[in-house]
């Protein structure tokens, strides 16, 4: 209660107030302007981005019967931008059949979203990077999670090897958790290690068992809001890389014996901590994250493949790729502590010198194919900290398929048949490392 007396005095404070309070709250003011609205669909969850110019709070809660999303966003207005979300719920989502979109109160905007499941929403604020402003992110997860070992085994129906693989899958590695969000159950066969528990401590070698097919974990880079590298004629690293993985995939699956498994298979974003998650689940033999150079000169050409490094990069150069591919969990979009971060922090120091030795080693060989087909940038295997490569039981590398930022590099990544040549270079390489290293398939 401000005293009656002094009423100039307070219509002065107001002002000042409001000008200091604009940047911050700019809801009181003026309307935030929502620049985008994008939509990423996928099994494993559904986002909605909502761009703006200015951080926005909202607030959200569930409903049953029928199941719906509402989302409050205190500080908009309705607007085209806002409206056009309506239109960009696509028919085959497999979480959101339809959103409404209404002013509930001044200054209020409600987004009702009807579902077609229960969902475990995860609604989080990012602040501006790359290119992004303000974004206000809504994924939706299923309230079950998803396990990678039954996608695996989903993709393998009417395989002979089938049957292995859901041998595999009866026990499911206890060590290797289901990767999961808050507010998310597990699936009723997986069993759960207790609250704060540390892994226990991996195997120390690729866990070939015999009959059991090898199961290579391929995995596109970026995705989602995340698209990688550019190049001049707008090519998108992560457009063309899960191309790749595709044909990689295909001509993987078509070996006897050989199996491949994707991190990603559609335009989505994958947190980096979530696919090393997925392969280890899977109990993959090998993981190969595939990626497209980009430097600021357009000179700059050739392949690289990179194993991790515990400590430090192999040069300046090399430091800067890694932080590069790194940030793709800022630009893509992660929701810090929604996801098993302690898991992954434990695992990330059990990392060993095994994993790399091996990874050196299957590095070496695939190198040695794409240098057969495409100007190697460097001779020599090369190495990181990539975040991606920290899986401490599952030879790990990363294969920088060539730049992307080099306009005849660009055109040749574009090429289905140079997109072919790579598949096969890389499928080579794996199979020269697995015979010349057959001891690694006795070991369990
Ligand atoms: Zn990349």
């Amino acid at each position: 209660m401000t005293p009656p007396a002094a009423p100039l005095r307070r219509k002065l404070i107001a002002g000042g107030c409001t000008l200091l309070l604009l940047p911050l709250v700019p809801g009181l003011a003026r309307a935030a302007t929502i620049v985008a609205v994008r939509t990423w669909p996928a099994d494993e969850y559904t986002r909605v981005t909502l761009e703006m110019d200015t951080e926005l709070k909202a607030e959200h809660f569930t409903l049953d019967n029928p199941h719906r999303l509402v989302v409050d966003i205190e500080g908009v207005q309705l607007s085209t931008a806002i409206n056009d979300l309506v239109s960009k719920i696509r028919p085959n989502d497999p979480y959101i059949s339809a959103v409404r979109v209404g002013q509930n109160r001044p200054n209020v905007v409600r987004l009702v979203f009807d579902l077609k499941q229960d969902v475990a929403p995860q609604v989080f604020t990012l602040k501006p990077i790359g290119e992004y402003k303000y974004r206000l992110v809504l994924d939706l997860y299923p309230k079950i999670a998803q396990d990678p070992l039954m996608a695996l085994l989903k993709d393998t129906e009417n395989d002979p090897l089938a049957g292995i693989l859901e041998s595999l899958a009866q026990g499911g590695p206890s060590e290797a958790p289901i990767p999961s969000v808050e507010g998310q159950k597990l699936p009723p066969t997986a069993r759960k290690p207790p609250e704060g528990a540390p892994p226990p401590p991996p195997r120390t070698a690729p866990g070939l068992r015999p009959g059991r097919p090898i199961l290579v974990a391929l995995d596109p880079g970026h995705g989602g809001e995340d698209p990688g590298a550019i190049g001049k004629r707008g090519t998108r690293e992560k457009d063309i890389v899960l191309q790749i993985a595709m044909r990689l995939k295909k001509l993987i699956d078509a070996q006897p014996g050989m199996r491949a498994y994707l991190t990603r298979d559609r335009d989505y974003f994958v947190p980096l901590n979530v696919r090393v998650q997925k392969a280890r689940r899977v109990q993959a033999d090998l993981f190969i994250s595939i990626h497209a150079d980009a430097w600021i000169k357009p000179t700059a050409r050739g392949s690289s493949v990179w194993a991790l490094s515990q400590h430090g990069a192999t040069s300046s150069a090399a430091r800067w790729l890694a932080k590069k591919e790194n940030d793709a969990d800022l630009i893509g979009g992660v929701n810090l502590g929604a996801h098993n971060a302690q898991v992954a922090k434990v695992l990330l120091d059990l990392s060993t010198g095994a994993q790399i030795n091996d990874s050196i080693r299957v590095g070496t060989q695939v190198l040695k194919e794409i240098g057969k087909i495409n100007k190697l940038h460097k001779n020599r295997i090369e190495r990181a900290g990539f975040a991606v490569l920290k899986a401490p039981d599952i030879p790990s590398i990363l294969i920088e398929t060539a730049f992307i930022s080099n306009p005849q590099e660009e055109q040749l990544l574009r090429t289905p048949a140079h997109q072919q040549r790579i598949a096969h270079a890389v499928l080579s390489g794996i199979q020269d490392y697995f015979s010349a290293h057959p001891a690694l398939a006795r070991r369990s």
